[in-house]
């Protein structure tokens, strides 16, 4: 039975709960896991405070650090289809897209193993004097507790332990309840490659009883947490009252923005992809489809009618190309948010119910749904349902298409599709989102920068700012031939 991992062992929860594990496709039993209460949370940080204050990763050349995470991709790229198998089961993810997730986290171990070695760009700094040395390091910041979600599991964990272990912290990681099983094979891997016993801990269990007094504990530095809105607002309020460090990825409720010269049958193509990929369970989903008005007919006809044509199934149906929702009660929540956007005068265009299918009835499936003649007051447009609900607004020209786009609380990604680079551009400029993806959608890379604006987080993960975030910069003075000052006399 899957165990928590602290201080470098496998142990059950203190008071011996566990939790069953179920696949959202038919409902199965996957597996019993142990379920951390407080008292674990608490035994998780001392370790991880142990490990930083007395243990040797904090103080091992970073070279040498980033060789471990060269040996961990390694690993992972061996263990890759058992990783995708348990990852599949826990979320209900078809299985090709777990095989990718496992690549890209490769991927990501491989890229910190690199920047781990290159350094953290300490630096001289040119003081004017003779007799002083000045210079900037980089140190890490201390215990880290990093809170994951279920959409990504292992990959959503490796953006935040890659980086956090090359800079030389220490981690406590909560995964999501429904999703532990990759979490568990990653502290394996790490332990492999030869991590020190306390440098990273694994807490499986439920967010207010595990998370929260994680988040709480003043022997922590910091809290790296990548989540909900709602849940993001508890982590930082949590924090606050020992000022700990606080990265937040949040949600987002993403623009895709067609002008009328784009390619249709691409545009069309994308716009599918956009929300409907691994059931619209992506933080950066294309979820606010805004079509130039003199396109909106066709452009709506064609993509309902392939809407319709999408095949769901389990994880291992290969024909199947989009999965079940995480859970019975967040399907409730995506009819609920379907419900009040029709109530509010959205045109239901296809979707918008579970499937008919016999064969789908044991799993938590919802029908890819496109709400049309949507307006940008409506509950639907406005709140991220997490779910595969795509909603529908025409715009007329340039200006009103950056100000829908822009109209929302969230700014983590959108999308722009124009033949005119002119045009693209200066959209690509205007919308306020910390990923604009022109003619395209979805694609990212380890060595770019990942995050929101507005209320869509704090702070970046990926590339060379999501490495800094896991450090102090700290600057050292050397006075080399002292003598006093004599201010006072
Ligand atoms: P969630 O409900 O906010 O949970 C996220 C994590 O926080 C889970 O591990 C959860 O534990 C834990 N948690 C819940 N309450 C907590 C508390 N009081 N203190 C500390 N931790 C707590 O989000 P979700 O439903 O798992 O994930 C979906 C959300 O994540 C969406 O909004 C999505 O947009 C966002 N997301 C953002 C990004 C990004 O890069 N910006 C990427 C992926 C997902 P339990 O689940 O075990 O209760």
């Amino acid at each position: 039975m899957p165990k928590l991992f602290i201080g470098g062992e496998w142990t059950a929860a203190v008071d011996g709960r566990v939790r069953d594990i179920r696949c959202p496709a038919d409902g199965s039993l996957v597996a019993t896991v142990d379920e951390a209460g407080p008292k674990d949370a608490a035994a998780a940080v001392a370790a991880a405070r142990d490990a930083f204050d007395r243990g040797p990763w904090p103080g091992t050349p970073a070279a040498e650090r980033g060789r471990l995470l060269l040996r961990v991709a390694e690993l992972l790229e061996r263990d890759k289809a058992r990783l995708a198998r348990a990852e599949s089961l826990d979320t209900g993810k078809r299985y090709v897209e777990s095989q990718i997730d496992v690549d890209d986290v490769a991927a990501c171990f491989r890229y910190f193993g690199q920047l781990a070695a290159v350094g953290a760009g300490d630096r001289v700094v040119a003081t004017g004097g003779a007799d002083t040395e000045s210079r900037v390091v980089h140190e890490p910041v201390g215990v880290c507790v990093l809170i994951t979600p279920w959409n990504y599991p292992l990959l959503q964990a490796a953006w935040k332990v890659a980086p956090a272990l090359a800079a030389g912290n220490t981690v406590v990681l909560k995964p999501s309840e429904p999703t532990p099983h990759t979490a568990v094979g990653l502290m394996r891997l790490l332990t492999e490659a030869g991590l020190p016993a306390g440098t990273a801990n694994l807490v499986l269990g439920a967010g207010p009883t595990a998370g929260g007094p994680l988040t709480a504990d003043e022997r922590v530095d910091m809290v790296s947490f990548t989540g909900g809105q709602a849940t993001g607002r508890r982590v930082m309020a949590a924090a606050a009252p020992t000022v700990k460090k606080v990265a937040l990825e949040l949600g987002g409720k993403n623009p895709n923005i067609v002008f009328a010269d784009a390619d249709f049958d691409t545009a069309v193509d994308y716009a599918l992809t956009a929300v409907f990929l691994h059931s619209g369970q992506v933080c950066s989903a294309g979820a606010r489809l805004l079509v130039e008005d003199p396109l909106h007919d066709a452009f709506v006809d064609e993509l309902v009618a392939r809407a319709r044509r999408i095949r769901l199934g389990g994880p291992f149906d290969e024909r199947a190309r989009a999965g079940p929702l995480i859970s019975a009660a967040h399907r409730e929540k995506v009819e609920a948010y379907v419900a009040a956007g029709l109530a509010e005068g959205a045109v239901l265009r296809c979707g918008g119910s579970r499937p008919a299918d016999p064969e789908l009835r044991a799993g938590w499936y919802y029908l890819p749904t496109v709400l049309d003649e949507c307006a940008p007051g409506m509950t639907v447009v406005r709140e991220e349902s997490f779910g595969p609900v795509l909603t529908v607004e025409r715009f007329h020209g340039e200006a009103e298409a950056v100000a829908l786009a822009n109209d929302t609380v969230y700014g983590l990604a959108g999308a722009v599709w124009t033949r005119d680079p002119g045009l693209a551009h200066r959209v690509a400029s205007r919308l306020r989102a910390g990923t604009v993806w022109i003619n395209d959608f979805h694609p990212y890379v380890p060595q770019a920068e990942w995050g929101g604006m507005k209320q869509s987080g704090v702070g970046r993960e990926l590339g060379p700012a999501g490495l800094a975030e896991y450090q102090e910069a700290k600057h050292i003075w050397h006075n080399t031939a002292p003598s006093p000052l004599r201010w006072f006399e």
